[in-house]
């Protein structure tokens, strides 16, 4: 598989003593990491096929990103300015639930595309329905070099909290066929790319899942030994519903159905209460953190602080296109911080070593992979980027992590390395064909927003007296 030095850079370790180091390299072999020092003691000690400069370049873990949609990708901006019920009902779930298959491979290029030139090596996809060709996106990933866990959307029923039947038809799906597709996926798929290709099981929201069924989702995940993915306490309508049909919270009714535990995701949680953060707390159930969704669809801001203070493992997601508007996990670093601030008048309450431990260990943790992946240490998987922090917006830098944190964006990042394999080089992704994604994400965004019949005008036209 080859060796590649990484040389004198200045590394963010995230090992367990959270080491930065000046002038250090990484030596890779095989696909794991099996060296971290200083340059000289390094650089002497092997015979590299392969050597990267890292001078004047900050050294990380790649970013985990425990909260995204692939097939969004492609309807970027064309529901802004909503509030989540409309967005979904009049603009997301008509557009795909007028998807192909094709169109869910090329959202799904476009959108590992975007997270690579971000520096997202590993993600969490929240819920592929049938119709976006579950083995296109898989091939796509497997091509892309990145890893991910992909995960079958799992329902039986088409409603939204309290509002029933309002899913777009060609979003509902038959419980038993979700299933079976799920374990067809997982004996294909899970494991495969020498490991980087994970499958998990993904649970609808409340509304458009049966009781029996979210029983089933929580009993396959434990017999298949992998995880489950759902977004819950996202709006204040999953507490209406909870407590209208079950008598209890979200998290109590989850926790009913044997879907708490320490291989569940759960995405959003801004509306847990303080019972519902021990119960996540105590049952090593983790969290999916999307500052951005969060604010743009104005569902609120979620309890990170006291979350990570009960002990809760919260990771960072960037959600969907249409409701971030971005994949970019640097600028949801930033956002997570200034929103926990804004929110308890308190500048210390997230500060940004905590966002980089949500954004890499606690990302890894959260997908079941703490020892594989999340930090830069020998034994581990060579998943590492390299940031330019020879910027204006990050000269002078007197500590690097708040500057990458605070100051910098997904665009810093200029190389890329995942599973030992250098994924993109200066900008350069190496491992897909940018020019033709980008080609043919802008021809099938238009079909596909003409199939479902919406038009997206621009806000202001410009013209003269309009
Ligand atoms: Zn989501």
């Amino acid at each position: 598989m080859g060796s590649i030095l990484v040389e004198d850079g200045l590394l963010i370790t995230m090992d367990g003593r959270r080491r930065v180091i000046r002038n250090g390299s990484v030596m890779i072999e095989d696909g794991r990491i099996i060296d971290v020092g200083p340059a000289d003691a390094i650089g002497g000690r092997y015979a590299p096929e392969t050597k990267m400069d890292a001078r004047g370049k900050l050294v990380l873990p790649g970013l985990v990103d425990t909260h995204i949609h692939l097939a969004q990708a492609m309807i970027r901006g064309c529901a802004d300015d909503l509030s989540l019920v409309e967005w979904l009902q009049h603009r997301v779930w008509p557009l795909q639930g007028n998807y192909s298959a094709e169109d869910g491979r090329i959202s799904s290029e476009l959108c590992m595309l975007e997270m690579i030139k971000s520096g997202t090596t590993t993600f969490l996809e929240s819920g592929l329905h049938t119709r976006y060709g579950f083995d296109g996106v898989a091939e796509a990933l497997q091509k892309s070099g990145m890893r991910g866990v992909l995960s079958k959307m799992v329902m039986d029923g088409s409603g939204y909290g309290t509002k029933s039947g309002i899913l777009h038809e060609g979003m509902v799906e038959d419980g038993d066929a979700c299933l079976k597709e799920f374990r067809a996926m997982s004996s294909k798929w899970n494991g495969s790319a020498g490991g980087r290709v994970g499958v998990w099981l993904a649970a609808r929201s409340l509304g458009a899942v049966s009781k029996e069924l979210y029983e089933e989702i929580g009993r396959l995940g434990r017999e298949y030994k992998t995880g489950v993915t759902m977004h819950l306490c996202e709006v204040q309508e999953d507490l209406a519903y909870a407590k209208k049909n079950h008598g209890c919270t979200p998290v109590e009714f989850a926790d009913r159905v044997g879907l708490l535990g320490p291989n569940v995701v759960f995405a959003h949680m801004v509306w847990a209460g303080d019972g519902d953060i021990r119960l996540l707390a105590s049952s090593g159930s983790n969290v999916a953190h999307c500052p951005a969704s969060n604010s743009k669809l104005a569902s609120g801001i979620a309890k990170v602080y006291e979350m990570l203070r009960e002990g809760v493992n919260v990771g960072l997601g960037c959600d969907g296109a249409p409701c971030n508007n971005t994949y970019d996990m640097v600028r949801e670093m930033r956002l997570a911080c200034l929103f926990q601030k804004a929110r308890l008048l308190d500048p210390g309450a997230l500060p940004a070593t905590s966002a980089l431990e949500m954004a890499t260990l606690n990302g890894a943790k959260a997908l079941g992979m703490q020892d594989q992946i999340g930090s830069i240490e020998a034994g581990k998987k060579a998943d590492i980027i390299l940031v330019d922090a020879l910027t204006p917006h990050s000269t002078p830098s007197y500590d690097p992590v708040s500057s990458f944190v605070y100051s910098g964006t997904g665009g810093d990042v200029s190389s890329v390395i995942v599973d030992g394999k250098i994924v993109m080089e200066e900008r350069v992704v190496k491992t897909m064909d940018e020019d033709r994604i980008l080609r043919e994400a802008a021809t099938n965004g238009r079909r596909v927003m003409e199939r479902a019949g919406i038009k997206v005008a621009p806000s202001w036209s410009g013209r003269e007296g309009a």
